[in-house]
């Protein structure tokens, strides 16, 4: 607010706006102090009942500030089972979707903006690295400048609490915008995306999206987004001493591993313009591999799994496109499996949509074709999504 705390007369000039408006943000300090504080202090890493805990602290909170609330539980069965689901990497019973807007109130005329920021946490790792408990707020100072430590403040409870921030500055001022103002707190995004995902298949879209993630104040429009599949690589078990009459799943892996990094020079061969920023735009990266349970057995099962940044929606469908012009020779068969997020159910094996090989020549997956279902008609908008609407970017 100003700092009289009275609202902007009408005709202010640009110039006292501006300057109402960093006032009300600066006086706005404390009490965003004090909600990261308290979003901090719930332990909400992926999968955890403290992440459905945190949706509803927010969804109070946002009401409390004015905004009409949409909180539901998600489908889990219903996403999983969507071909577009982009995957998830622990185990999750619930999850709950939070849409909190401020109406505008001529949105035939003014633009909607849409806050997405995630609320989900990776776990603090060993306690003993760190110099105070993760969950609590900790406010220090380093070369004159406040700093706050705890697990999720960058990532990226403190951008999300910026957002509602500036969305009480404006209500502080007495701003009414024209277009509609949405916060979209999301769960599951360290692991996949399945909350902005089921945001996408809830209808919600806006003329444009702001994702408050760590950046340093950079503008980043656009990114690739994250897909995660798993590989299993069958073989044929017997001894090492007559292995040659044995198939080593590690040898045929090593036929994918290949195949799958001409794939990504393929893939990185032609990037989006908005990507060329980066010196890899699509990284394909096997992270784990396990195989064999025996030193002296030729090993008969490879598992490998990726978490790989993938195009956003546009340039996959020339890629797509692309792929299904291309020569065999230059287009290698593991293509689909790599643009195939994982069906994976909490990180068991068997609920995973494996890639299956019986040899290394012979590589196929079940990919799904279909597109996405839309969203019923009365959650659709006509708005055009952006680049920053993908249906998910990378994660950070
Ligand atoms: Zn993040």
């Amino acid at each position: 607010m100003s700092e009289s705390g009275t609202p902007l007369p009408r005709d202010a000039s640009t110039a006292q706006v501006h300057a109402a408006a960093l006032d009300a943000v600066d006086a706005g300090h404390d009490d965003a102090i004090d909600l990261l504080e308290r979003l901090v202090a719930i332990p909400s890493v992926g999968g955890s009942i403290a992440e459905v805990e945190i949706q509803h602290v927010l969804a109070d909170v946002l009401h409390g500030d004015g905004f009409d609330i949409d909180l539901w539980r998600i489908d889990l069965d219903e996403l999983v089972a969507d071909p577009d689901f982009p995957g998830m990497e622990v185990e999750r019973t619930q999850a709950y979707g939070l849409v909190a807007t401020l109406p505008g109130h001529a949105p035939d005329l003014g633009r909607s903006l849409l806050v997405d920021g995630h609320t989900d946490v990776v776990p603090p790792g060993h306690h003993a690295a760190w110099t105070s408990d993760p969950f609590t707020l900790r406010r220090t100072e380093r070369d004159g400048r406040e700093l706050l430590i705890g697990r999720g403040v960058c990532d990226m409870k403190a951008g999300l609490v910026a957002s509602i921030a500036a969305a009480r500055a404006l209500r502080a001022l007495g701003v009414r915008l024209a277009g509609d103002l949405t916060i979209a707190p999301v769960v599951g995004e360290e692991d996949g995306g399945l909350g902005t995902f089921a945001l996408l298949r809830r209808g919600v879209t806006a003329d444009a999206c702001v994702v408050p993630e760590p950046t340093d104040l950079d503008v980043i429009p656009a990114n690739g987004g994250a897909l995660t599949f798993r590989l299993r690589v069958p073989g044929r078990a017997i001894h090492a001493s007559r292995r040659t009459e044995g198939v080593s799943a590690i040898e045929k892996f090593t036929y994918l591993n290949a195949a799958l990094h001409r794939f990504e020079a393929e893939r990185n061969a032609d990037v989006d313009p908005l990507l060329r920023r980066w010196p890899l735009a699509y990284p394909l990266s096997i992270g784990t591999v396990h195989a064999g349970d025996w030193a002296s057995t030729v090993p008969d099962l490879l598992v490998a799994e990726d978490d790989s940044a993938s195009p956003c929606t546009r340039h996959r469908r020339r890629l797509e496109r692309r792929s299904r012009t291309a020569s065999p020779a230059r287009a290698p068969t593991t293509t689909s499996c790599v643009t195939t997020p994982c069906r994976c159910n909490g990180g068991a094996t068997s609920s995973h949509r494996d890639a299956r090989t019986t040899s290394p020549s012979s590589t196929r997956c079940s990919t799904p074709t279909a597109r996405p279902r839309r969203a019923p008609a009365s959650r659709r908008s006509t708005a055009r999504p952006t680049a920053a609407t993908c249906a998910c970017w990378r994660r950070t």
